[in-house]
This record gives C-alpha cells, structure tokens and sequence, in this order.
C-alpha cells in the first residue's frame, strides 16, 4: 500500500493579503514537489460541523462562518486574514486530518501526508490566531478517540513555534499524549517545560535560537522518544511544519532538509514498534518557498519508505 496524500483546490482559494509569510504560493510549491512521488491520492472532504464541534464550539464555529469576507479580506486576528475562499479551505484542512485517520485506521492506507492550509496547530478552542482557524492535529487526535475508539493517540509537533493550540485543545485530554520542540524564545511564547497538561500528558522542549540539527537529534532522543515509546500510542500524529529550517525567514533554528528526514524516519521507527506503523501528518508552517517543498518532500518520501 501507498502512502496517501490528501489535499484540495479550496485550500489554494484561502488568500492572504500581499506580503504576507503564510501564502498561497506555499501550498502550490509543495503540491510540485510532491508531483513525481508515486502516492495514493486523495481529494479532502469538507469536515462536517460535528467533527468541528469535537474541538470547538458552535459560537466559534458560527463566527468564523460569519467572519468571511464577500470579497477582498478580514482581519479576524493580529496575523491571521480571512478571504472569501478561506471557510471552504478551513473546511477542507479540517476535513483532510478526520479522512487520513479514517484512511490509515480502516487500514486503507499505511499513513497519510495532507497537503493543506490554513494550518492548526495554532487554534485554541475559542481563538483564531498565528493564521490557523481550526485545529486540524487535535481534530485527529479526537477523531481517533472518539469516533475510531482507540484508547491512546500522540501528536508530535515540530513546527518551530509552539503548538499552543494543538495544547489547548487537549490539555485535559488523557488519552493523548502532545510533545511538542519550539525555539524558545518566539511567538506566541508558551511552550514552557512546566506546561504539562491537566494529567501530565504534555510534553514541551524549548529550543534556543540557533538549534542546530545535532542538538535537535540529542533533545529527541532524550526527551521525545522515550516518552512516545512508554506511552505506546495507538496512532502518531505529526503537526507537521518546516519553520525550524536554517533557511526560515519567520525563525533562527538551524535545521537542515536532512535533519526533517531523520525526525521522520525516528517517527516511523517508533510508529513501527509501537502501532504498525500508523502515521497521520498534517502540514502546519514553513515560509522558505523552496525549504518549505524539499523539506516536506523529504518527510514524505520518509513516510513512503516507511509504508513499503
Ligand atoms: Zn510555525
């Protein structure tokens, strides 16, 4: 089986105004770089409003149905604009993290990479912010939960900026565990190692400006991957964002496009022992242009290499 790749035209229609890091232009060089590999294509449903309400509330759901603009955009947070395309691409972003898990659990795919935007791992329960609307990884994780029935799920977040959103929204959730690697200092400026969840089953490791891809293998290794191994999840999430690259103009880690690859393969190593494999990874940030398509070409030819 072939690792399924899911995305939608909608997510290109959710446009930001001129200047702005989180583009559309970012989705369009992935979807190229992503062209040549021999995967098992998928279109993204729309998430129904009940998949929605397993994160968020109807009040917030309904408001960002209203916030969409007729035409040009709106501004519903300091960085984070609505087009008249964006609901569908929420929608659809959402929709493609509750399908990959329908897709890999019903054993119709050994794991799954959507190709989507906006990203999530930024959405509280009640707030839009850091260009995320809903929050796609913790959609999955509940789906998981809650609809498959599993008993434990993880998300790995490693996106250079805290997954705040992501902690928010299953910060009282014991079945899932969320490990989440920031540079710290940065915005949104959570993600402190005493953020440990209502029942300890959060996982913060702040990294210093400059991390390089040796001292990111070291801080995994020792705190990351014990921690995913004892808690033997059932299913591993991957808020999956290519910010912390060397080339990032939103940050000043130092990973290189090898470095995304080995965290990869770690992953799926471990997804091996613990759960057969089962991997779902949903796109979060990465504004280099071309970073940004050899790094999540790199993390899905790790996830192919893991499916044969
Ligand atoms: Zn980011």
């Amino acid at each position: 089986m072939k690792t399924a790749l899911l995305t939608h035209a909608d997510c290109l229609g959710h446009v930001t105004p001129d200047g702005h890091p989180e583009r559309v232009a970012r989705l369009e060089h992935i979807l190229h770089a992503l062209e040549p590999l021999d995967l098992d294509r998928k279109t993204a449903p729309l998430a129904a409003d009940d998949d929605l309400r397993r994160i968020h509330p109807d009040s917030y759901i309904e408001d960002i149905r209203r916030s969409v603009p007729v035409e040009g955009f709106r501004q519903i947070d300091g960085d984070t604009f609505m087009s008249p395309g964006s609901v569908s691409a929420g929608y659809r972003a959402a929709g493609a993290a509750v399908r990959a898990v329908d897709l890999v659990l019903g054993g119709e795919a050994p794991n799954a990479f959507c190709a989507v935007r906006p990203p999530g791992h930024h959405a509280e329960t009640d707030t839009a912010m850091g260009f995320c609307l809903f929050g796609n990884a913790a959609l999955a994780a509940k789906h998981a939960l809650d609809h498959h029935g599993l008993s434990r799920v993880a998300v790995v977040d490693f996106d250079v900026h805290h997954g705040n959103g992501t902690q928010d929204l299953l910060w009282d959730e014991k079945r899932a565990l969320v490990i989440t690697s920031q540079q710290m200092p940065l915005w949104p400026g959570s993600g402190r190692p005493d953020e440990t969840g209502a029942y300890d089953t959060v996982l913060n490791i702040p990294l210093a400006p400059g991390t390089g891809g040796a001292e990111m293998r070291a801080a995994y290794e020792r705190l990351a991957f014990p921690r995913l191994r004892a808690f033997e999840p059932e299913l591993i999430i991957i808020s999956a964002g290519f910010d912390a690259h060397q080339d990032d103009p939103l940050a000043e880690l130092n990973w290189s496009t090898g470095d995304f690859a080995w965290l990869t393969s770690e992953l799926c190593q471990i997804a091996a022992e613990v759960c057969e494999g089962r991997i779902v990874s949903t796109l979060e940030g990465g504004y280099d242009l071309k970073a940004l398509a050899e790094a999540t070409r790199a993390h899905v030819e790790e996830l192919m290499k893991a499916a044969q």
